[in-house]
């Protein structure tokens, strides 16, 4: 059997994540009928921030939090664990979709990362942060040239950066595909236990006094009279004030929020613990970057505290026709299959590592790479979705603007126009799954053609929609 097939043997359908031994209790579900102030529906990383920001601002806030399976489920404990500060996904697109706030953009990343790990000093949450910034890889003359470009630019403008040649990189981590690599060292970037996150901060809400229901979807929202929202749940029914959806890429009930958002499918794999040869073979135990290929289609992948790598992106990447969001999407043996042979291109001398854990999440994608707040029946209902690929620190920011929308202490934040402007609509089917699936492809040929765009990427580009997660 081909060493990448046989790695997957034994694997687990689970996120490496939910596999630990500190996973809470669930809450119980709801049963029968209640009232709060504002209810928050989605218990991934915006709920629970929202929840601990909203009492942060309003101690005695009758808070409820409606979670459709478990805390932690959904994204926010499936993901990489990349913690980064970008709110809008990079220069050019903010500067596209919000033209003269980039300057304030980048202040409030870095203000939200600054506050995110104050809050886990302040409450005691061991999400396992890692300060290793974050390490961009060249394999093709392409990418050498365009990450040289981006490190010039980046020392220019004053940025903490490190250039490493093709020798100097692969002392870093060792691959034979490197060629070259640029390491962002400033600011508070780096890698988190993502499972661990969710739990601390669900752990901090239940002090605080929120009441959380696990097992308990939303099936409806309607308004009740003219100040009240009444809520259909699994179980019972909820009337409240205000209601936050942080259902991010699962199907929501309002038309605008379905419209602004994809559901793309994110598939990740991760070994067993590297013994000590594995681990001298590559060396990446000593600088624990956190990496990424600089491709269009880039995998990510870190070294976790117990010396595992987590594997993910690259070519697996997917949108399903009509929003796919099933079971049928999650463990799909070609993905990881693709996965696994990826990952022993770029680590061959890791030749007989097993992989013991394979799972998927689903990430939420706008028209405008980054995320879409909005508001609706009067000011009652409020929304944070779309993060695209980072959402680790950006939804702690989602969330705060979710609740300055629905009156908690709002700033002139929700004034910007990352707050105020409408994002373009997806287009409908079949269009829209015929537009992903080319804008992919058209990205693999890039890739393969030492990042040289095409006709369609270049037409995508002058419209700046030029990727897909
Ligand atoms: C595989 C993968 C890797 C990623 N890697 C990174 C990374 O390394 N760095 C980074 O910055 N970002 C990454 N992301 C993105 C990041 O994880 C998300 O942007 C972020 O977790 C979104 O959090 P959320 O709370 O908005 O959504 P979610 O975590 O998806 O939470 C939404 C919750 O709402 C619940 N829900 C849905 N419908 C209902 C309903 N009707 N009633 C009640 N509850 C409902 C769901 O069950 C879910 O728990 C990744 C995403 C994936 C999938």
């Amino acid at each position: 059997m081909p060493t990448h097939l046989e790695a997957l043997r034994d694997s687990k359908y689970c996120p490496l994540w939910h596999d630990q031994n500190c996973r809470p209790e669930a809450q119980p579900a709801l049963v029968g009928n209640t009232t709060c102030e504002l209810l928050i529906v989605g218990g991934g990383f915006t709920g629970l921030w929202a929840a601990l920001q909203a009492k942060e601002r309003q101690p005695d806030a009758d808070i409820i939090l409606i979670e459709k399976t478990l805390i932690a489920d959904g994204a926010s404990g499936r993901n990489g664990g990349f913690l980064n500060a970008s709110l809008a996904h990079g220069e050019t697109n903010t500067d596209h979709h919000f033209p003269g706030e980039a300057q304030r953009l980048y202040e409030l990343g870095e203000q939200n990362i600054k506050e995110l790990l104050e809050t886990l000093e302040r409450y005691n949450i061991d999400a396992r942060y890692e300060k290793v910034g974050e390490t961009s890889v060249a394999t093709n003359e392409g990418s050498v040239a365009s990450l040289r470009e981006s490190y010039e630019r980046e020392k220019a403008d004053g940025e903490d950066v490190v250039w490493f040649d093709r020798d100097a990189m692969r002392a870093q981590v060792n691959s034979p595909t490197y060629l070259a690599g640029l390491w962002y060292r400033g600011g508070h970037n780096g890698i988190v236990d993502p499972a661990r996150l969710c739990w601390g901060l669900k752990r901090v809400i239940l002090e605080l006094g929120v009441r959380i229901f696990e097992h308990t979807g939303l099936d409806e929202v309607k308004p009740l009279g003219r100040d009240r929202m009444r809520a259909l749940c699994d179980g019972g029914v909820i009337e409240s004030d205000k209601v936050l959806m942080a259902t991010n890429g699962f199907y929501n009930k309002i038309r605008k929020v379905r419209r602004a958002i994809i559901p793309v499918w994110d598939y990740q794999i991760a070994t067993e613990p590297l013994n000590e040869e594995q681990l001298e073979s590559i060396g990446w135990h000593k600088t624990r970057h956190a990496l990424s290929n600089d491709a269009n289609m880039f995998h990510y992948y870190r070294i976790t505290a117990d010396n595992r790598i987590t594997w993910g992106g690259g070519g697996a990447v997917r949108y399903y026709y009509n929003r796919g969001t099933g079971a049928d999407c999650a463990d799909i043996p070609e993905r990881f299959e693709q996965l696994s042979r990826e990952f022993f291109e770029t680590f061959p001398q890791l030749k007989g590592v097993r992989f013991t854990h394979r799972w998927s999440g689903i990430i939420a994608t706008s028209t405008r790479f980054c995320m879409v707040p909005g508001i609706t029946y009067n000011g009652r209902v409020a929304w944070s979705v779309g993060y695209t690929g980072l959402g680790v620190g950006a939804t702690r920011f989602g969330a705060r603007v979710g609740i300055e929308l629905l009156g908690y202490q709002p700033s002139d934040v929700i004034k910007m126009k990352f707050v105020t402007k409408k994002p373009m609509a997806w287009v409908p089917e079949p269009a829209r799954w015929i537009g992903v699936r080319l804008t992919q492809l058209a990205l693999i040929k890039a890739d393969a053609n030492n990042g040289k765009r095409g006709l369609w990427l270049k037409l995508l580009d002058m419209l700046n929609l030029g990727f897909t997660c």
